[in-house]
């Protein structure tokens, strides 16, 4: 038989939160009920835990939850946990329009919703459209829509959605290299939301090659990028994009950028000078 203070005592990797899921008590509840004798059958659950966590998978994994910006999502390893520094696109999206704009918003490799839905939660007059390839991810991704706000869709990036013009278009596409070190850390995770060939540049090429096409007059494009990889992202961008800005995320990395279309009938003007 073992108590909470047995647990707490054994320096298991994330013990305290792993008490909690278990317990459904709170943090607080561990201390003050530290002496509590935990049941056979919650023994058993912890114990399978603490050994899935020490083997590495994410905390997120184990709980099937993770927060981001305002809400709770379920996660699961058909999907990316989502991350901090991606609350930032949500910000800057939410500066862009007018209070009353019905904006027409598209949502690019959508994972478990965590952009479509945190944005139309926060603008209940947007339309918003958010596409995945993974048939697994859009599983939990629905399911995530618990108000059913965001129309879903599967297909290969723009695909599903050809030739429909959209206000701003927002994605948190893969852009890890391929032979990144940092990808050690992260094997618990679905290499197609993260990994981007050579220079984890080939999906971010292929959004900003289609995205022209796929913009309202002025729309916006806005990305999520590695740390590395912001000065060639602009110079992809200044062919078809203007009024081009560029974001660092919390912790001071270079992390997004923000791009409006450029007006095709000044474009001309400008090349026949
Ligand atoms: N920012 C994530 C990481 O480096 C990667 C997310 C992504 O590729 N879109 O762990």
């Amino acid at each position: 038989m073992k108590t909470i203070q047995n647990y707490l005592n054994s320096g298991a990797v994330d013990i305290a939160p792993l008490l909690c899921l278990v317990l459904n008590k709170s943090s607080g509840e561990l201390i003050t009920q530290n002496d509590y004798l935990l049941t056979p059958n919650e023994k058993l659950n912890l114990d399978s835990f603490i050994k899935q966590r020490a083997s590495g998978m994410p905390f997120s994994y184990i709980s099937g939850k993770k927060g981001f910006y305002h809400l709770d999502f379920k996660v699961s390893p058909d999907t990316l946990i989502p991350r901090p520094e991606t609350e930032l696109l949500i910000d800057i999206a939410l500066d862009l329009f007018e209070k009353n704009y019905a904006c027409k918003m598209l949502d690019l490799g959508t994972g478990s919703g965590i952009i479509a839905i945190t944005l139309a939660d926060k603008k209940p007059n947007w339309q918003v459209l958010a596409i995945d390839e993974s048939s697994a991810a859009l599983t939990i991704a629905k399911s995530n829509d618990i108000t059913h706000t965001v129309d879903f869709l599967q297909g290969n990036w723009f695909e599903p959605v050809a030739n429909q013009p959209f206000d701003l278009i927002i994605s948190n596409p893969p852009y890890i290299e391929e032979d990144d070190s940092h990808l050690d850390d992260l094997n618990f995770e679905p290499i197609r939301a993260l990994v981007s060939g050579k220079d984890g540049l080939d999906d971010i090429k292929i959004i900003i090659n289609q995205a022209p096409n796929q913009l309202s007059q002025k729309g916006f494009l806005l990305l999520e990028h590695g740390h590395n990889q912001q000065d060639r992202i602009v110079k992809l961008l200044t062919k078809n994009f203007t009024n081009i800005q560029t974001f660092k995320d919390y912790n001071s990395k270079n992390r997004a950028v923000l791009a409006q279309l450029k007006n095709p009938t000044t474009n001309n003007l400008n090349e026949n000078r």
